[in-house]
């Protein structure tokens, strides 16, 4: 392991050479994500390491349900195999609920349900700030073409729904969150699946599970406190829970 090479070091995780060809260790980084769905304050201890176990939840489970992903296998607390892949230069934003960037640029209520699930484009490209861009720009600069769009849609919204469900739940509203999608081929044959990460630095999640208010109205919806460690405990996958899980109870 320690005469691997390092392929790329980001924001939030170090890319190195996998074990075989067409493979590619993610090494995740205690380090923030300014993240333009969901900025997060300060780095947090530990942080890579439930963003490890977090990631490799839902890959798991997507692929479970046939939505193609990078992700192979879990290593150790801070690592994983995945499949190498030619990263569309998108990052890709799903949106329930109005909150940050489209509150601002269009003067929608933090929290306002939306019609529809709506897809965003931003170009991957950190010295212009991840800028928003449409169709017209990502098939005139050649970074996608209109079949490509289709399916990135389709896997998209694929993964809003099964995400929006787990979180569902365990009592917390997706509020919005991004995706990366890289090509992979089989021959002549181009997929496009899923890769990089599925974390807290890359979804805005609510709280429902709010304290009731001594007036007894309901209270209003809040960001989740301490987002990676509560969405880890709930979802059991803290790392004391994984190394000794509970034995699951037997229904009758
Ligand atoms: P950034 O600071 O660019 O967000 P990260 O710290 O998140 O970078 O590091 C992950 C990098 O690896 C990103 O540039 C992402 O596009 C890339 N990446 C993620 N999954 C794959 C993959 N399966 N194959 C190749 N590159 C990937
Ligand atoms: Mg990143």
């Amino acid at each position: 392991m320690a005469r691997r090479k390092k392929v790329y070091e980001g924001k939030a995780k170090i890319l190195y050479e996998g074990p075989e060809p067409g493979t590619l260790i993610q090494y995740f980084k205690d380090d923030e994500q300014p993240a333009n769905v969901s900025p997060i304050s300060a780095a947090t201890e530990g942080k890579g390491v439930l963003n490890n176990r977090l990631s490799e939840f839902f890959m798991t489970g997507l692929n479970n349900i046939g939505v193609p992903t990078h992700f192979m296998r879990r290593l150790n607390m801070r690592e994983q195999l995945v499949r190498m892949a030619e990263i569309v230069p998108l990052e890709v934003v799903v949106r329930n609920f109005a909150a940050g960037g489209i509150s601002e640029r269009l003067g929608i209520p933090e929290g306002t349900p939306l019609p529809r699930p709506i897809v965003e484009y931003y170009f991957k490209d950190d010295n212009l700030g991840t800028p928003l861009v449409s169709e017209e720009h990502i098939i005139a600069f050649g970074w996608a073409n209109q079949q490509d769009l289709d399916d990135v849609v389709a896997l998209a919204l694929r993964v809003n729904d099964f995400l929006s469900g787990v979180m569902l739940g365990v009592g917390v509203r997706l509020m919005d969150f991004r995706i990366e999608v890289g090509r992979i081929w089989e021959g002549d044959f181009m997929r496009l699946i899923l890769a990089d990460e599925i974390s807290p630095d890359s979804m805005r999640l609510w709280d429902l599970r709010l304290p009731e208010r001594s007036d007894g109205q309901t209270p209003d919806p809040a960001p989740l406190a301490d987002v990676y460690t509560e969405l880890a405990r709930r979802l059991g996958v803290l790392p004391s829970n994984v190394t000794h899980p509970a034995k699951p109870s037997v229904i009758n």
